[in-house]
């Protein structure tokens, strides 16, 4: 594995399992001893396909691998897409023994996880996310699943992968504004738990934006080993690990408002820790000065400040009320206690909330 920059552990017991970070893994680096039968069903999408596909397949020397390939997007994140798993899974007689493999984004990576979740109640599987975000988040953590015409990753379960392998290599070749979303998950990890991160990452934003790879490498290692304790801490949000929610009661107002695939999660999420940002200050736990911060690296990462014009409070208040933290009708949003510490709170005064929503709406 001469190109391994990183190594990482998950910590979950006997569910632990292994995060490789590196340049050009791709069909370098040998994954085969965590498949443990000769069956390797590989899903990926028609986007990812042409790029990765043949270079996926050089980490599984000696399996015999089949591959599905999806339909690209968030719309085909539904039961009629995820059922072209399993009937190549059935088709091509994979037994109990199979190991399933994530090739792309959060969409590819989340589909093919639940789909090994239930295949045969429970295949392994492994996660190789090509897009920033499922790098430094969706592959990690073994949240799985899809999306219901009633409600976004709805249907699902907890399934940990057996490794996940992150190529910085594949991020050369994802669009510029998929890279920005991406750097949204990542600032948050500084914001919430790491302030040394935060100021390594205003050093290097620029650098970022441009997939410097070293930086890159930095960036990803770091936010995968918070993601990864936050998990080992509370596999299954009990508590802590809505702290990983910062910006996104804001941010999933906005993007059921601007219409789902008009906003990226990311930008979204941007905006909202931005407002968020706003909210903590004027609650007196962060300064002026650190809100005004928080809001120059967002920014610099390419993301948007504000939400989409015309979304005016009551649309917040409105789509921020079937938010999945809310206890018993109250609102719980993720605040800043101080920069690079989080807190999930009920607390906040309405009052406050409201010249939030003032400063930011049309
Ligand atoms: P995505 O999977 O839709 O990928 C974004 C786009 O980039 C797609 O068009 C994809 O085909 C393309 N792409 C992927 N890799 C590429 C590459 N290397 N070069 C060029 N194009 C490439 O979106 P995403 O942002 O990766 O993931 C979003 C999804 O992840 C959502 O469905 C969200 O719910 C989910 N998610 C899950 C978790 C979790 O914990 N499971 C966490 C966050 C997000
Ligand atoms: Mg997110």
């Amino acid at each position: 594995m001469s190109n391994l920059l990183r190594e990482l552990s998950v910590e979950l017991g006997e569910r632990s399992y292994p995060i490789f970070i590196g340049q050009n893994l791709l069909g370098t680096c040998d994954l085969s001893r965590f498949v443990g039968g000769s069956q390797v069903m590989l899903v990926t999408n028609e986007t990812v396909a042409p790029l990765y596909l043949e270079s996926a397949k050089g980490c599984f020397p000696g399996k015999r691998i089949d591959t599905v390939v999806l339909p690209d997007g968030e719309k085909y994140k539904d039961w009629q897409t995820l059922n072209r798993i399993f009937d190549g899974l059935l088709e091509r007689r994979h037994t109990r023994k199979t190991t399933l493999v994530a090739l792309g984004g959060g969409v590819v990576g989340d589909m093919a996880g639940f789909a090994a979740a239930c295949y045969q109640r429970g295949v392994p599987f492994i996660q190789i996310p090509t897009t920033l975000l499922s790098q430094v988040d969706s592959s990690v953590g073994g949240k799985t699943g899809i999306n219901h015409p009633l409600g976004k990753n709805m249907i699902g379960a907890f399934h940990q992968p057996q490794a996940v392998l992150i190529d910085t290599g594949s991020l050369q070749t994802l669009p510029p504004r998929e890279v920005s979303a991406g750097l949204a998950e990542v600032i948050k990890y500084g914001l919430i738990r790491d302030l040394d991160f935060l100021a390594w990452l205003e050093d290097r934003v620029d650098a970022l934006v441009a997939l410097d790879a070293g930086a890159l490498a930095e960036a990803i290692y770091r936010s995968c080993a918070c993601k990864a304790e936050v998990v080992a801490l509370d596999e299954r949000e009990g508590g802590l690990r809505a702290i990983l929610n910062l910006g996104h009661t804001f941010g999933h107002a906005i993007e059921t408002f601007a219409g789902y695939g008009n906003w990226l999660h990311g930008e979204a999420v941007g905006t909202g820790m931005i407002m968020a940002a706003e909210l903590s200050a004027l609650e007196g736990m962060i300064s002026r000065a650190d809100c005004d911060r928080i809001t120059r690296l967002i920014l610099s990462a390419g993301l948007p400040g504000k939400p989409p014009a015309g979304m005016t409070a009551d649309d917040f208040m409105n789509l921020m009320a079937v938010d999945k933290k809310n206890v018993d009708g109250q609102l719980r949003l993720v605040l800043l206690r101080s920069l690079g510490d989080a807190v999930i709170t009920s607390g906040a005064s309405p009052e406050n909330l409201a010249l939030t929503f003032d400063r930011f709406c049309s």
